[in-house]
């Protein structure tokens, strides 16, 4: 029953048409329950009126029912008079209560109406907010709803019905195998859907989208798909940016790290240089004979080209190190790696009284991961321990490097050194950025460890008795148990 509020013309009505109804009742002399017609007047005033009204009405209605009845029939007693009578205030009260129950269950229908646009506005709003649109799709008819922001987030009028057509034409076309395939799960109704892809607008710009549904079945048993799908653009936009300048940080560190080894490293190129010379001016010596010597001037050659090797090979590695190139994700021999990156830092070692050992187990698993970067992590925790021992006596200093597999197939390496260790208040603050307790330390060389570490699915972590030495242990998942599409 819908209400005409406060509709003076109807108010107006009203109060014409019980006059009349009165006006009959009390001055004419017809054999009808006139008073019946106060059924009118009581439910228009339900449409007109509160409740209050209403009740006002009614009372108002009985009240010049009687009065009629007693104006005609006061003095003479009439049966069917009284019975009309009866029939009158019978049907105005009846009405009343019908009227009043239909107002009270419009008025709760009506509260129900505006407590659900107002949290579908809500809905909207918070859709709105946080960038996620719904849907449903019912399989096999292909039938997809989308709600304002879905379409929004496509870019398509959310007037216009959508279709898997229009989803294939907004996605990127890389991306459409990927989007047909998850349009053949829904299809099939197989478990839950998660998919990332890019759409590409008309104006050209790329968004990324998290699509996630969960299938749910009806009485007869058909399948609909519940979902959300979420406009991720600026969290992935924002992950490339953190991603990029973490790789730039670890180039930075990196070429600062080989300024530290740069006299070392001058020491390593000088010295197979050095042996080219000398077996180069051998092997003159031994041509510029007045009887040659071949086989003597082969094998200074044969030096000669074994020391350039050297030379090389140590220029490579550096430069591999010093190169601003983007991760290069492989499987690798660790023990290789660990290999490698202790004859770049075994002369520094050595020219600091440290000895270096190595430990390496046999039979590792390949790790996945980007060479560079792990040489990088291994160099930085052998310098810090270097450093750590700088106030050992001399020829105290020892290093050791040990690699082992865990009971996950994970491979493990540890750093230990025997220098006066990690202070047990500062091993919770180690990886976190710039704390450091050298005088000229950036405080950023564990950090960047951590990052390269974690971003190969592994973890790092450091052990330390004070004064007996500290251990810097970092644990890398095997190739074969990493998704490599992940990686
Ligand atoms: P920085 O070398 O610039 O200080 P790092 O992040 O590489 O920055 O190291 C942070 C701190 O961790 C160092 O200042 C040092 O106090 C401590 N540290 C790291 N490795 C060792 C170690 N092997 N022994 C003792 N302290 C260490």
């Amino acid at each position: 029953m819908t209400r005409v509020r406060g509709s003076p013309l109807l108010s107006i009505l009203l109060v014409g048409v019980t006059l009349l109804i009165f006006a009959v009742d009390a001055f004419t002399d017809l054999d009808v329950a006139i008073a019946v017609m106060y059924v009118v007047v009581v439910l228009l005033s339900a449409s007109v009126w509160g409740r209050r009204g209403v009740i006002l009405t009614t009372v108002l209605c009985l009240a010049l029912t009687l009065l009629a009845y007693g104006m005609i029939h006061v003095s003479i007693f009439s049966g069917p008079a009284s019975g009309r009578l009866m029939v009158s205030l019978a049907a105005i009260g009846i009405t009343a209560f019908l009227a009043l129950t239909g107002q009270a269950a419009t008025e709760r229908l009506l509260a129900r109406e505006q407590a659900l646009r107002r949290s579908e506005a809500f809905l909207a709003g918070t859709q709105r907010i946080s960038r996620t649109g719904s849907f449903s799709f019912t399989a096999p008819e292909a039938r997809l709803y989308w709600s304002e922001e879905a379409a929004r987030i496509y870019g398509y009028p959310a007037s216009q019905p959508p279709t898997v057509e229009m989803l294939l034409e907004r996605t990127m076309p890389d991306d459409r195998p990927l989007v047909r395939a998850a349009v053949e799960q829904v299809m099939r109704c197989e478990g839950e859907l998660d998919v990332r892809h890019r759409l590409q607008l008309p104006d050209g710009s790329i968004k990324y989208v998290h699509v996630l549904a969960h299938p749910t079945y009806d009485q007869d048993d058909h399948c609909e798909y519940l979902g959300a799908l979420m406009d991720v653009t600026a969290s992935v936009l924002a992950e490339q940016a953190l991603h990029e300048s973490q790789v730039q940080l670890a180039h930075v560190t990196r070429v600062t790290m080989l300024g530290e080894l740069a006299a070392s490293i001058a020491h390593e190129v000088n010295q197979p240089l050095a042996a080219i010379a000398t077996n180069g001016e051998a092997s003159l010596r031994w041509l510029n004979r007045p009887q040659p010597n071949l086989d003597e001037a082969c094998a200074a050659i044969a030096s000669l080209l074994e020391a350039s090797r050297r030379a090389t090979e140590v220029i490579q590695r550096i430069r591999a190190l010093a190169r601003r190139s983007d991760p290069n994700h492989l499987p690798l021999d660790f023990n290789a790696v660990a290999e490698e990156a202790s004859a770049l830092v075994r002369r520094e070692l050595s020219s600091h009284a440290v000895s270096l050992r190595l430990e390496l187990a046999p039979g590792l698993p390949p790790v996945y991961g980007d060479k560079v970067q792990l040489q990088q992590v291994l160099i930085n925790l052998m310098m810090n321990a270097m450093q750590a021992m700088q106030d050992c006596e001399a020829g105290n200093g020892s290093l050791l490097l040990r690699t082992a597999q865990d009971a996950d197939g994970a491979v493990q390496c540890h750093i230990t050194d025997s220098g006066p260790g990690i202070a047990t208040e500062h091993l919770p603050h180690l990886f976190e950025a710039f704390f450091s307790t050298k005088a000229d330390g950036m405080g950023m060389g564990l950090p960047i460890c951590r990052s390269i570490v974690e971003t190969h699915g592994g973890r790092i972590w450091a052990r330390s008795t004070p004064g007996q030495g500290a251990t810097l242990s970092l644990s890398l998942p095997s190739a074969a148990s990493v998704d490599t599409e992940d990686a």
